[in-house]
């Protein structure tokens, strides 16, 4: 599990420091408030041996608009986030592994919004270099908040309270991940994913003002689609329609394209020929096996990979 890991460093402060002295003071808003806006980056090993962090400038744009949403000021340039990034990479990286990198604007000084000062602090974990599994699914009695409580258009850890519910309600029915629905009834998304269904040869995911977050691999898979002549659209998607759907999938960074064999009671059809496809195609562009032009890729120096 991703946050089982205990590396031996972090990026805190503008520098990389030793895990266990990455810590934040129990005044600042970040822990009182939790004042925070973060991003989940994916990195992978290229065929040429190289390694590179997929979509960093779209990450980094997220990211300023989640802090600009919050009233956090986003003191860093592209360029700043990017040697951080590269730097605890640089630090952490082994051979065999990929890595994800969680990249948060924590809130240190201020009070109540007034003279607020945030630290970019950098966490990075391996993950194994495998197909994701297929899950089983549920729909979550809990409910993502509307864009005029708490709008799932800002990525900050508290958006995660309903995310950790649902999932919780899931273990207990045993499903590995839950669809949470909007304030309308209609589907938001996953915990910390966006939801693909398949409706004859049509794959199909709702719009962020259904309270989804603007999902950064759901750009990736819509040129995916159309480069293998599958139609792609969001619109509304009923909870009804989830469960005759003909395939159904989640994507997100972390969760890269993940087949769904159930949700509920519901059993989805054995094979999913189009998200299926999906699935190899985003992973063969990611690992440079068969590149895709819709992916960004950001190398790390060789003078830091590896030292
Ligand atoms: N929704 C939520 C709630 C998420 O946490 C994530 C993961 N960042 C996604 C969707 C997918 O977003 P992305 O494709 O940009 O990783």
């Amino acid at each position: 599990m991703t946050q089982l890991q205990k590396p031996a460093v972090a990026y805190m402060k503008g520098r990389l420091i030793p895990w266990d002295q990455a810590t934040l003071h129990i005044g600042c808003e970040a822990v009182t408030r939790g004042r925070n806006v973060f991003e989940g980056l994916k990195g992978y090993w290229q065929p040429d041996g190289q390694f590179k962090i997929i979509m960093m400038r779209q990450h980094y744009e997220r990211l300023k608009r989640s802090a600009r949403l919050l009233h956090i000021p986003c003191e860093y340039s592209f360029e700043e986030y990017r040697d951080a990034i590269n730097q605890l990479i640089g630090a952490l990286l082994t051979p065999d592994r990929d890595m994800w990198v969680r990249t948060t604007l924590f809130v240190t000084e201020g009070h109540w919004g007034e003279n607020t000062v945030a630290d970019l602090v950098l966490t990075a974990y391996h993950q194994d270099r495998a197909t994701p599994r297929s899950i089983r699914i549920g729909v979550s009695t809990w409910r993502r908040s509307s864009d005029i409580a708490l709008p799932a258009r800002i990525k900050t850890g508290s958006n995660y309270q309903v995310s950790l519910l649902a999932r919780l309600e899931g273990k207990s029915r045993d499903y590995e991940d839950m669809v949470l629905l909007n304030q309308s009834g209609r589907v938001a998304e996953a915990t910390a994913s966006c939801i693909l269904m398949v409706r004859g040869d049509t794959i199909v995911t709702p719009p962020a003002t259904e309270g989804a977050l603007e999902s950064i691999t759901l750009d990736i898979v819509e040129s995916l689609a159309q480069s293998l002549g599958v139609e792609f659209i969001r619109r509304p998607i009923d909870r009804t329609e989830l469960l005759v759907a003909d395939e159904l999938g989640v994507c997100g960074t972390l969760h890269e394209v993940t087949l769904v064999t159930s949700i509920d009671e519901y059993t989805l059809p054995e094979k999913s020929p189009i998200l299926g496809a999906i699935q190899q195609r985003y992973l063969e562009a990611v690992r440079g096996t068969n590149p895709h032009p819709v992916i960004e890729f950001t190398g790390i120096p060789s003078a830091m990979a590896g030292r």
